[in-house]
């Protein structure tokens, strides 16, 4: 039996490359500087792996800004747009290709960025031409073998599989299948492995994430023909092909027969493949078990764990086994050994957690265990793994009987409004008394350097609570004003207490928990630090009702108040794998329902509740999709239902895409919903159209990604197109999304111009009937 790991982040465990990179990008150090902190990263990393007892330690999973990036270097997928930069620095190139290029008279676009299958990772999207080449174009993967073999490390490269590779990217014309291109690329694989052969390489990963998902008629003979072509060239290297994120179902027969060496299966999203596996598995294949969550920052249960390694051992033998996280583990922060501060993370808590760095360890005594190398350390680790694992299950911290309570009287009527829509909104209309085309923004206003200094001065103690409050007021009393001049009509108090939209409530929220240095990767060198739900959620006091208050006392108009939604809170944290992650959602749901009704009692007309992480928290098999829609819009529901007909509830989403859930959005029955609409030109709103989507929309008329000023005729322009699909009694007008990422400047003249836009709007149209 062996350990090995699939993958470790190499964000470095104080943000190292963060900082570095962004040093470098700026100017203020030289290349040799960044890629000194990467050599020292990896080597730091490949030791503490190998500290860690890991027999199989991975190399070029580290990356100076993302692994599909990396690839298309490796294969030379590199856009035509970017030849210009071709005969220069490898690293220019890779950024510019990254990050776009803004220099010397070039102007050249980044790649697109999109979401790693369900996590918050992204990356860069390979782009394909008809006519599109490959040729091995970077010995990053040879390079890291040596390195590392320097340091006496035989690793096994990961890289990603080839059919995976096609499937990550997007045809950029029209008129071809990007499977196609397997015979140019394949070539390329093939030379790179021969590369590694030489090398001394034993085992190579392949990373072929796609075994797990949906797939056409096609790929499968891709797959079979890529795989076989490798067997027949490389007999001597072990090949491990990796699947993850979901279980292999409907490909296994065909997936498990690949002549490949070992099998990497994630038996933490999809445990109940294991038996159909030892069923079917072919007496020469290993088997890599992913029984360590690399997705979420629990310990893992030994006694539950041994049972499976024992199992699978009776099945297949001892020696025929891996041990592995269920993916890499970038997804998790790296090391809670860093967590020291007991205020922010109590000792209690912090026994039932492991990072990056604890799970290795955690894969070193399950080997240890089960391979009867059972002395009386190990004995005594394990003695206090199994302490945490029940310390968890008993804790008083995590149970709130009234909380479940609560959520079992869940009823029908808790998620229904008063009154069908139609009725809503003729209330609404009265009690709101807006024009046609009401103008209004998404949430926040720019969070400037001043804030964001303010902020962490108060954090650190450095000034009183008084004055952080009397400042934010300042702050959200100039926004109210600047609204008023600007003549929106519904305004927002501008989010200027908040850090992030889900750390704020998570912060007020009982039942979550914090890091001080739980940082994961997000793209490049953006990292975030997810809140961790620990126990039942509830809501102790009202959380935002004294900002909306005070930002509605100070004006005539009517100020919408801002909370985050249960989805999206619940998306963008590290949950419980001790119940069913519905029922925290429902648990989330009922904190934002108290929210909603505290708003309303404080005379607050409208209420937005923002899900910008509805879409992505579609699972990744289509079978799946309805069950999570079922819950996911009864927790939007319970959220908002409760408030009288009256109050007018709006909801955010951004990230698009809405024609395969259009009926679910429609479900969720907010009065008014504000999308990201402006880069797609409205195409996106005919799924509303097609619909008939009841309800009223405020599709997004200016990128607020962007510093850029729209004009009012180019507003108009986008109005009238979404006029024709939308009839106008139910357009909004707004911009994307929340204008956090902004300067005052920028976002004063982008919103007199669409004001302007919907006044002209409003003189082209007669008023419905
Ligand atoms: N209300 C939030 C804001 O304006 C919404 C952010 C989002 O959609 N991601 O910032
Ligand atoms: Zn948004």
């Amino acid at each position: 039996m062996k350990t090995h790991n699939l993958g470790y982040p190499r964000i470095g465990s104080q943000r190292e490359l963060k900082k570095a990179s962004e040093k470098y990008w700026s100017g203020k150090i030289p290349l040799q500087e960044l890629l000194d902190t990467g050599k020292r990263l990896r080597l730091e990393n490949w030791k503490l792996q190998q500290n860690a007892g890991i027999d199989l330690i991975p190399s070029n999973d580290f990356s100076y800004y993302d692994q599909v990036l990396d690839m298309t270097m490796v294969v030379g997928a590199i856009p035509d747009r970017y030849r210009p930069l071709q005969n220069g620095l490898e690293q220019e190139l890779y950024f510019a290709m990254a990050r776009g290029y803004q220099q010397e008279g070039l102007d050249i676009t980044a790649m697109e960025m999109t979401k790693w299958f369900d996590t918050n990772y992204h990356y860069i999207v390979p782009e394909f031409s008809k006519d599109q080449t490959f040729k091995l174009s970077s010995t990053k993967v040879p390079d890291e073998f040596k390195e590392a073999k320097e340091q006496d490390m035989l690793t096994k490269p990961v890289i990603i599989g080839p059919v995976s590779y096609l499937l990550l990217g997007k045809e950029k014309e029209e008129g071809f299948d990007r499977l196609d291109l397997m015979d140019r690329l394949l070539p390329v694989y093939l030379e790179l492995l021969g590369q590694l052969q030489e090398l001394g390489a034993e085992w190579v990963q392949l990373d072929e994430p796609f075994l797990a998902m949906d797939l056409g008629p096609k790929v499968k003979d891709v797959y079979r023909n890529v795989y076989n072509e490798i067997q027949k060239k490389f007999p001597h290297i072990k090949i491990l092909v990796a699947t993850y994120f979901e279980g292999l179902r409907d490909n296994l027969d065909w997936a498990i027969s690949l002549p490949v060496h070992a099998l990497h299966i994630d038996l933490m999203r999809d445990p109940k493949q294991l038996d159909f596996v030892l069923k079917k598995i072919p007496d020469n294949l290993m088997l890599s078990l992913g029984l360590v969550d690399g997705r979420n920052i629990w310990k893992n249960d030994f006694a539950n764990t041994l049972e499976i390694i024992r199992k699978t051992a009776s099945e297949i033998g001892e020696e025929r086994i891996l041990l592995a996280p269920s993916c890499s583990l970038i997804h998790v922060p790296c090391d809670l050994y860093l967590e020291t501060n007991e205020a922010v993370l109590t000792p209690e808590i912090k026994n039932w957690l492991a990072f990056a760095r604890q799970k290795l360890e955690e894969l070193s005594l399950l080997k240890s265990l089960s391979t009867g190398e059972d002395h009386a350390l190990i004995l005594l680790q394990f003695e206090q793994n199994q302490q945490a694992a029940a310390s968890r299950k008993a804790s008083t911290l995590i149970h709130d009987p009234q909380v479940k309570d609560r959520v079992s009287r869940i009823g029908e009527g808790d998620t229904k409004r008063a009154s069908a829509f139609s009725k809503r909104s003729e209330l609404q209309h009265q009690h709101l008394n807006l024009p046609l085309f009401p103008t209004t923004t998404i949430g926040s206003f720019p969070q400037t350097t001043e804030i964001r200094q303010l902020r962490a001065r108060f954090k650190k103690g450095k000034i009183s609570k008084e004055d952080y409050q009397a400042e934010l007021e300042k702050l959200t009393l100039e926004a109210v004003r600047l609204q008023e001049e600007i003549d929106l009509d519904i305004l927002v108090h501008g989010e200027f207490e908040r850090n992030d939209m889900v750390e704020y409530f998570g912060e007020q929220l009982e039942g979550f928990v914090f890091t001080k240095n739980g940082w994961v990767q997000s793209y490049g060198s953006r990292c975030v630090k997810p809140p961790i739900i620990y126990g039942d959620v509830s809501r102790s006091h009202a959380m935002t009702v004294n900002w909306s208050s005070y930002a509605q006392s100070s004006t005539h108009k009517t100020v919408k108040g801002m909370l985050t939604g249960p989805v999206t809170i619940l998306q963008w944290s590290f949950v419980r794998d001790d119940q069913p992650i519905a029922q925290t959602c429902w648990q989330i749901a009922l904190g934002i329902r108290d929210e909603v009704m505290d708003l309303e009692a404080a005379g607050i007309k409208a209420i937005q509740v923002d899900e910008p992480a509805i879409r992505e928290g579609l699972p990744l098999r289509k079978s799946d999709w309805d069950h999570y829609l079922q819950w996911a819009v009864k927790a939007f529901r319970v959220a908002t239902s409760a408030g009288k007909d009256e109050t007018q509830i709006h909801t955010h989403m951004c990230y698009s895409e809405f024609n395969d859930i259009i009926k679910s959005i429609a479900e969720m029955d907010a009065d008014v919903i504000t999308i990201e609409c402006s880069r797609s030109q409205m195409e996106l709103l005919d799924a509303f159209g097609d619909f008939n989507y009841p309800n009223q929309i405020g599709p997004g008329v200016y990128d607020i990604h962007s510093p850029r000023i729209p004009s009012q005729g180019e507003m108009v322009v986008l109005l009238k197109k979404a006029a024709k699909v939308i009839p106008p009694g139910q357009l909004w007008v707004n911009p994307d999304c929340g204008l956090k990422t902004r300067q005052w400047d920028e976002t004063k003249k982008a919103l007199i111009q669409m004001v302007a836009a919907a006044k002209e709007m409003r003189q082209y149209v007669d008023k419905p009937k």
